[in-house]
């Protein structure tokens, strides 16, 4: 359980059953808002004979076992095989009046534990004709005592000191009850508005449902469809009486799942997401609450495999339904919006450029049999088909009509090492190959989607940027923007090594985090391609170094940081490198050792000769060199040496020279 929901003001208590009770008793009443309700209104809900009527009504209640069990006046005692029948109605009734006529009247000097009024109920009050005097356990009180320590009153090992009102209070339960995955359920709402008015479209629904002689409890047998379709109409009904405002950002609905039933009794409180409900919100606004409806009416049975449309609006998940499939048409472009951007956090301009890709690609189809290829589930799996979406991904980046941050959007990181996407953007373009035109235009107003400022692929790409822009100029690096079969691993990989030798931040542990999946796969490609997607984002802008992030201030703390070398490797490269400094000064340590290493002229053997000469004062193993860099999964070992390399050597350059002079 998390925070426990506010506690109201005025009339509500925060004890949740008493406070559902209140309510219904303010609906009985046809007062407006629970806040109004008096003790005379709540009085005159069991007064002239309402009292026979409200026993005759709960009596076949299905609801009143669940919150009181069978062991009341109004079904007990009776013969075996016999059904509870007037008797038993008359004896509820008498019980309800007692109640009531202990209001303002409570014996004990002890105050209520619920509502803090001056003083509670003696049980002696409630002595039935028979001369029994109740105890206030769990037909009492749902959850009472209950073994669990689901106990939702103040008392747990005795009985709970309780004024009238708030006995009479609960009493009413039965009149307004839903059951959500089995479990009976009420709602706490902060401002209270919300419980208040879900609890009078509750019990009007109940009304109707007892005049048309169905007993059953609203929501069996309906996962949590049924609190989604009560959503909706109290929703509805805000809307129709234009009070949609009762709901904004601020609103918080808690929903008390409880049972009472036998040894199993237990509750739950669970937070209904604000966005879910700023969802369901402004679908009803939109008018497309009986979309919605029809939507949950097609649904499966909702569990956690086949979740429907709340439990997706709880989980922040892809609600299926809204997806063409077979003779199902999905939902509508406005609700498919509404949802994407709301609940997935899609940004509005991908789902635009997704939008113009999936007509285009609808577009060129010449033949019936093409686009219904192209709307087939397994369509986007096919490369070709990727490859081109992906081209015209950049192509619109280029156009500054597309970031990396809606690409993420789209197809979200996945957790772990190497860079991975999760692909449920393909199920957007497919979405749009089914639904080419939008008859209004998009509702702009969504907050632009950044990237974080630690994300790694964007700042190794502006750096990329940055230094080609210094060292090539701008001609150079639109035209290398143009030929895309130029930008593939290997050249990603040239220049992260030669951003090693300009700047922190480009170690092996950042490479591999990227471009190596856990068993050390080489998974880049997807590096690459958002690479090149933000770069060529960047390149949209007039004055592209503008907006480039800048370089990592922080140095690192050792020369050989982050390097991943064995201790043995690293401590041989260091030292060498070193010497080297101290003996022929930073110049000659980049003409003679880190050069020709970005140029490729030098490579692992001549390093590992060098390592391992004689003339060294402490050389390593020329074996031990040999099994390290032929160890199996040793296909980076010469990317890896290079990065320490260049990282090393600017470090040690950078520690010898006077501060703010960096080698270019
Ligand atoms: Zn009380």
């Amino acid at each position: 359980m998390g925070e426990n929901p506010p506690k109201a003001s005025g009339v509500l208590t925060g004890n949740p059953f008493v406070d559902w009770g209140l309510s219904i008793a303010a609906a009985m009443a046809g007062l407006e808002s629970v806040a109004f309700l008096t003790d005379e209104h709540l009085k005159n809900v069991v007064a002239d004979g309402r009292e026979l009527e409200l026993a005759r009504r709960h009596q076949p209640l299905k609801a009143f076992f669940p919150v009181f069990g069978p062991n009341t006046p109004l079904h007990n005692p009776k013969g075996k095989g016999q059904a509870p029948g007037g008797r038993h109605i008359k004896n509820y009734a008498a019980l309800l009046v007692r109640i009531r006529d202990a209001i303002g009247r409570e014996a004990r000097d002890t105050p209520c534990e619920v509502c803090g009024a001056r003083r509670s109920l003696d049980a002696g009050q409630l002595k039935d004709p028979c001369g029994r005097t109740p105890s206030f356990g769990r037909d009492w009180l749902p959850l009472a005592g209950a073994a669990t320590e689901a106990n939702l009153w103040p008392a747990a090992s005795r009985s709970p000191h309780i004024c009238a009102r708030c006995l009479l209070a609960v009493r009413l339960l039965p009149s307004a009850l839903l059951l959500v995955d089995g479990r009976l359920t009420i709602l706490q709402s902060a401002p209270p508005d919300f419980a208040d008015i879900f609890v009078r479209e509750l019990y009007d629904h109940v009304r109707v449902r007892e005049q048309a002689g169905e007993t059953g409890t609203l929501g069996s047998k309906e996962g949590k469809r049924a609190f989604a379709r009560r959503l909706l109409s109290v929703l509805n009904r805000l809307r129709l009486q234009q009070r949609l405002g009762v709901v904004d950002s601020t609103t918080r609905i808690f929903a008390w799942y409880f049972t009472n039933a036998g040894d199993s009794a237990e509750v739950a409180l669970e937070e209904l997401p604000n966005k879910a409900l700023l969802f369901l919100r402004d679908a009803v606004h939109s008018g497309l609450g009986p979309e919605i409806e029809r939507l949950i009416a097609g649904e499966r049975k909702d569990t956690e495999s086949t979740p429907g449309l709340l439990r997706c609006l709880e989980q922040g998940r892809d609600y299926d339904l809204l997806y063409p499939r077979g003779k199902h048409p999905g939902g509508s472009i406005e609700l498919f919006e509404l949802y994407q951007t709301r609940i997935l956090g899609r940004t509005i301009a991908a789902l635009e450029v997704a939008h113009t890709i999936a007509t285009s690609l609808a577009g060129t189809a010449r033949r019936r049999e093409d686009l219904n290829s192209l709307r087939k589930p397994e369509a986007f799996r096919r490369s070709e088909l990727r490859a081109r979406v992906r081209r015209a991904m950049v192509q619109m980046a280029a156009e500054g009509r597309f970031r990396l941050a809606d690409y993420r959007s789209l197809f979200p990181l996945r957790e772990g090492p190497g860079l991975a996407v999760v692909d449920d953007g393909w199920k957007v373009l497919r979405y749009y190959v089914h639904q080419p035109t939008r008859e209004e235009g998009r509702q702009r107003g969504e907050p632009p989607a950044a990237l974080s400022d630690g994300d790694p692929v964007s700042f190794i790409a502006d750096r990329v940027l940055d230094r080609l822009l210094a060292m090539r100029g701008e001609e150079y690096v639109r035209d290398l923007m143009g030929r895309a079969e130029r930008m593939v691993d290997r050249w990603l990989r040239d220049q992260f090594l030669a951003c090693a030798w300009r700047e922190e931040g480009f170690t092996y542990a950042a490479w591999s985090a990227l471009a190596l999946d856990g068993h050390g796969h080489f998974t880049g490609r997807e590096w690459v391609f958002q690479t090149r997607l933000h770069l060529a984002a960047r390149l949209s802008d007039d004055r592209p170094r503008r907006v480039l992030r800048a370089r990592r201030r922080e140095a690192a703390t050792m020369p050989m940081s982050d390097s991943s070398l064995p201790e043995f490797v690293a401590a041989a490269l260091e030292e060498y490198l070193h010497e080297y400094l101290i003996a022929r000064g930073p110049g000659r340590l980049e003409r003679d050792i880190v050069r020709p290493w970005l140029a490729r002229r030098f490579g692992m053997h001549w390093l590992g000769e060098r390592l391992s000469s004689s003339r060294r004062r402490a050389p390593i193993s020329a074996l031990a060199w040999r099994e390290w860099v032929e160890a199996p999964g040793g296909m980076w070992r010469p990317l890896q040496i290079g990065l320490a390399v260049c990282n090393a050597a600017r470090r040690l350059v950078a520690l010898r020279s006077t501060p703010g002079e960096e080698p270019t």
